[in-house]
């Protein structure tokens, strides 16, 4: 008898359902024959966060200090005016996409229309963007301490689920499975959600904000988030990092705000 492949039934199932029924595209509601939830010219068109500077992967025009693409100096790091001006908490910040068109109403169909089972299919869109489109290497040698950046706990139980923490599960199985994931920042108080907040509110309201577990001392910490906007959030969660004692700090984003948003 031969050996059973290394599969589980159910992702065996999907990938039988996947063969023999069409699925329809989240995106363009057309029919395909792909186990995933978005066919692939969808997923070829989602718009890429490929200039962006390296410290907070805010898009980056290409005539300002970005080299030409394919060149020597493209791999070298690159920083937005802000980032120039003054260097945040952060290393480094791997945004691949851009939070606009098609990628928006993919992150909302998650978030906001109770779609927990699209985390794993995010995290590969990460993984594959950042490791096979952009040579973005992600991985470091010495094993990373994940850390999701707390949502407020209305939010959770509004939400039906823990965004970031699901984000986080799903890019440590397709990326890092040796990665070490733990809940080890906290918010300080509850806070008025960012949502409807201007820029310069954002960044008030963010100050000392979080507060890291002892247990980050000496460690390289990847905080993973969905979305930077302003990078207020972030910003402060890696400085509580920082005051915990964190060796490094690096944020795993999914989107990135293309402009300074209207709303904040
Ligand atoms: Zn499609
Ligand atoms: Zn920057």
């Amino acid at each position: 008898m031969p050996p059973m492949p290394n599969k589980s039934l159910s992702s065996l199932f999907i990938q039988m359902t996947g063969w023999l029924l069409p699925a329809q595209c989240w995106l363009c509601r057309a029919a395909h024959r792909h186990t995933q939830f978005v066919c692939a010219k969808c997923i070829a068109t989602l718009p890429r966060n490929v200039e962006a500077c390296s410290h907070c992967a805010a898009p980056i025009s290409t005539s300002l200090n970005a080299p030409p693409r394919g060149s020597r100096r493209d791999c070298l790091p690159r920083y937005c005016a802000s980032c120039l001006k003054q260097s945040p908490h952060i290393e480094r910040t791997v945004a691949p996409f851009l939070m606009r068109d098609s990628f928006r109403e993919l992150l909302h169909a998650w978030k906001f229309d109770n779609r927990p089972q699209l985390s794993p299919f995010l995290a590969g869109l990460f993984r594959d963007a950042t490791t096979n489109e952009m040579g973005i290497h992600v991985t470091t040698n010495k094993k990373p301490l994940l850390i999701p950046v707390p949502t407020q706990w209305h939010r959770q139980i509004w939400r039906g689920f823990d965004h970031t923490w699901l984000l986080a599960q799903a890019l440590k199985h397709a990326i890092r499975p040796d990665a070490e994931l733990q809940p080890w920042l906290s918010n300080t108080r509850a806070r008025q959600s960012h949502h409807r907040l201007s820029r310069a509110a954002r960044w008030a309201h963010s100050e000392g904000r979080f507060v890291g577990d002892y247990r980050i001392q000496g460690r390289e910490v990847v905080l993973i988030d969905d979305v930077m906007t302003t990078g207020a959030t972030v910003s402060s969660a890696a400085l509580a990092c920082h005051l915990a004692g964190a060796k490094s700090v690096c944020v795993w984003c999914l989107a990135r705000t293309p402009a300074p948003p209207s709303a904040g």
